[in-house]
């Protein structure tokens, strides 16, 4: 599983930022840290944008 960050529709609010659980979303770029990442798709859930990709 690839969970990552589509730079096009991130509207930069930080929210997945600061609901993950193992801090593995990177703030300057807004982008996942897969080595950090245990994959529970909480920022997903919580993008008001829909820019986190699951695949
Ligand atoms: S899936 Fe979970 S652990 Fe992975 S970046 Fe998103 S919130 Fe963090
Ligand atoms: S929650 Fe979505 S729009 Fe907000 S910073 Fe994260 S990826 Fe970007």
């Amino acid at each position: 599983m690839i969970i990552k960050v589509d730079q096009s529709k991130c509207s930069g609010c930080k929210k997945c930022i600061e609901i993950c659980p193992v801090n593995a979303i990177e703030e300057d770029i807004v982008s996942i840290d897969m080595s950090r990442c245990i994959k529970c798709r909480s920022c997903a859930v919580s993008c008001p944008s829909k820019a986190i990709v699951i695949k």
